[in-house]
């Protein structure tokens, strides 16, 4: 046996126990493990990094900031194919700056927005893969649709060209317990389950993007295809630099 060296950063082991986690709440849940994508949040945290978590086996990150993404972009090894996605706000000025930029953009909350990243996407003869974010805990100071308005943004969502609509996202509210948790991911799925079987052009309901940190393991008993994982991977964030 050889031994190997390897520096110790906290990083890899958070991962191997996150793994540990899914796969349980998978077991759980009677899912497989290749249904539920991790994706790294890594807003705040600097390339190395990144390429830390990368080489651990990460191979989908998260950012929210568009500029603090096109920044580290280049810096991140691809050598696995590193697939990107934007889960932050989104302001109608940048679009043309991340259109094309990234894998997937999971914050289209607006028919603006939509309408502005289906012209850039035409411009540039690409289709962007979107979801649509949902304010599932009708939260004032939360960005995402309301509930009872998604129906009718994903109909004039699905008439633009150069956009394609994989799913929904959403920011779950901070609850205390694990039922209350789960009641709304469940709310969340049945949105999900109700649009996916509507036959919508450029909508294909794949994807559904809940639980981070301190609820991925009841969001995935509840359904959910991709969950966004940051301060568990990385540790808690400094956003004083
Ligand atoms: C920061 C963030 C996450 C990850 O949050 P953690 O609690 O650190 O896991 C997930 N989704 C969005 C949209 C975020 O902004």
């Amino acid at each position: 046996m050889t031994e190997r060296l390897f520096t110790d950063t906290g990083v890899a082991d958070n991962l191997a126990r996150i793994r540990e986690s899914i796969a349980d709440a998978c077991a759980l849940a009677g899912r497989r493990q290749e249904d539920v994508q991790l994706i790294a949040v890594t807003k705040t945290v600097d390339a190395a990094r990144i390429n830390e978590a990368i080489a651990a086996g990460v191979h989908q990150i998260g950012e929210n900031r568009v500029q603090e993404y096109c920044q580290k972009r280049p810096l991140l090894s691809d050598e696995c194919g590193l697939v990107t996605h934007l889960i932050g706000h989104l302001q109608t000025n940048k679009v043309n700056q991340i259109v094309g930029k990234v894998d997937m953009i999971q914050s289209v909350d607006s028919f603006r927005l939509a309408e502005r990243i289906s012209r850039a996407s035409v411009g540039l003869g690409i289709v962007s893969k979107v979801l649509i974010e949902v304010n599932i805990g009708a939260e004032e100071a939360k960005s995402g649709v309301e509930p009872d308005k998604l129906s009718e943004l994903l109909e004039m969502v699905a008439g633009l060209p150069g956009i394609c609509v994989r799913g929904l996202m959403t920011v779950a509210p901070i609850l205390p317990s694990e039922t209350e948790k789960r009641k709304v991911f469940s709310r969340m799925y049945q949105l999900f389950v109700d649009n996916r079987g509507k036959n919508m052009d450029n909508i294909s309901m794949q994807e559904l993007s809940m639980g981070m940190s301190g609820d991925y393991r009841e969001a995935i008993l509840e359904g959910a295809t991709m969950v966004r994982i940051g301060s568990a991977i990385f540790g808690n964030r400094n956003y004083i630099k």
